[in-house]
């Protein structure tokens, strides 16, 4: 996958870099996982970090040395086994870190639930509808932002 130097800079608009961790900031999977739109497509943020960086898709999974699901800093990032990660979550438990301006979505009772910013955006099929809509309304928002 390629993408657009406008893609590239939205995707970098999203990420608050501290001198540790670069936190996703953007909709996040239930999962806890950052979770990017690119072509009406949902994908996790820290492999498109990933592809980014190394300029093609890892073939492996992409895993954290740190312990922050959200962080797409590449110099936390490698490349690993399903198996390197569920040894992964299974050693650093599954906890997430919260963070002030992540958009959720949750698996609720088989159904996806979107929310921004506190205000509850409705119930949808896939997690991939609801976090498109979680994306359409920080587009929504884009020029109210900070
Ligand atoms: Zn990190």
């Amino acid at each position: 996958m390629q993408l657009t130097s406008k893609q590239i800079a939205r995707f970098w608009q999203k990420v608050d870099k501290t001198d540790d961790c670069w936190n996703w900031t953007a909709a996040v999977y239930s999962s806890g996982y950052g979770a990017v739109t690119i072509n009406s497509t949902c994908y996790l943020a820290h492999r498109i970090s990933w592809l980014l960086k190394h300029g093609k898709d890892s073939e492996q999974c992409v895993l954290h040395t740190c312990d922050n699901r959200r962080c797409v800093n590449p110099s936390h990032l490698f490349e690993g086994t399903k198996g390197d990660n569920n040894r992964d979550a299974v050693e650093k438990g599954k906890h997430s870190i919260p963070y002030k301006n992540a958009r959720h979505v949750y698996d609720t009772n088989g159904r996806w639930r979107a929310i921004v910013q506190g205000k509850h955006l409705g119930y949808f099929d896939t997690e991939a509808q609801a976090l498109l809509e979680v994306e359409k309304q920080i587009g929504k928002n884009h020029h109210h932002r900070d």
